[in-house]
């Protein structure tokens, strides 16, 4: 039986690193502040939105959400970033994705600024990631809580082969940048993969990163014997439970570690979040 990489538990870990880290920094007068910007009714970003709130205010993180109305014009939501980025309180600025299809979603990422970009997303963020750059900067908070996941089961990374499946802005290429600068062999598949092709792909994996929001695309016939596979969808399964890309019954048989939905990475990136949070926050105490 596989290793299963409980994603709360270690979330649990996590937060309460980054709570110790908001109680030293709270004896020096100081509160980090996460401010995020929800704009329109998009029922899955109210609830994301609703659990960083939680998160936030349980481990002492100040954290105000902007709900803005489906109506709002691209100006308006310029307007409120740059508001944020002079806001002397809030260290880090996210704005939850998808926007209402009228706003545009790059323009937003730029307006951020790179020093409260928390999720990672920005340009100059985005390209020290593709640089290589080891330095403290903010990363997309799903990969960077990915890796910790691998790190908990000492996944061995160098020179593994590392397959990534989905190419999103939010998941897939950051993830890919990461394993690279990890010193993996990363190889990209999308929907343009075939899906005859995507098999000969999954089956050299060592490492398999799976973010499609497609319900069980991986199977077990799919997978490395002794892989390490990491579960980032949030599909719904024939009776309309919440369940993964992966048929994770069928394949824990035969990896070594994987991580389930819910309870997977689905913790870890809101995990990552926070403690990306209090980074920001004492990058700006020391400035
Ligand atoms: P997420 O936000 O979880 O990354 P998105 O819906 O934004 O999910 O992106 C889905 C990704 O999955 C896209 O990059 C797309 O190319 C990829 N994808 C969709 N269908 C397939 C498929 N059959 N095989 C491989 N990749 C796929």
């Amino acid at each position: 039986m596989a290793i299963k990489i409980d994603g709360t538990a270690l979330a649990n870990q996590v937060n309460e690193t980054t709570l110790n880290r908001v109680v030293e920094m709270s004896k020096r007068g100081r509160v980090p502040g996460l401010a995020v910007v929800l704009v329109g009714n998009d029922h899955a970003s109210q609830i994301y939105v609703q659990n960083k709130e939680r998160t936030a205010k349980k481990l002492g993180i100040h954290s105000e959400v902007i709900r803005l109305p489906e109506s709002t014009t691209q100006r308006e939501l310029l307007d409120q970033v740059n508001e944020l980025n002079m806001a002397p309180a809030i260290d880090g600025i996210l704005v939850q994705f998808p926007l209402p299809a009228h706003l545009d979603e790059v323009e937003v990422t730029r307006t951020i600024l790179p020093e409260k970009d928390v999720d990672g997303f920005h340009p100059d963020n985005l390209g020290r990631l593709f640089e290589g750059d080891h330095g403290s900067f903010p990363v997309a908070c799903t990969p960077q809580g990915i890796m910790t996941m691998l790190e908990s089961v000492k996944t061995p990374l160098k020179g593994q082969n590392a397959v990534v499946v989905g190419r999103s802005k939010i998941v897939g290429r950051p993830m890919s940048a990461l394993l690279l600068r990890a010193d993996a062999t990363v190889t990209i598949a999308h929907r343009y993969t075939p899906a005859d092709v995507l098999p000969v792909y999954t089956r050299n994996a060592d490492i398999l990163i799976v973010a499609t929001g497609i319900y069980h695309l991986i199977t077990a016939d799919m997978v490395k014997p002794g892989a390490t596979v990491i579960d980032v969808g949030m599909d719904r399964d024939p009776d309309g439970k919440l369940a993964g890309d992966v048929d994770y019954f069928e394949v824990e048989k035969k990896v070594r570690a994987i991580s389930p939905v819910p309870g997977g990475v689905g913790p870890m990136t809101i995990a990552t979040l926070m403690k990306q949070t209090v980074d920001l926050a004492e990058w700006h105490e020391e400035r």
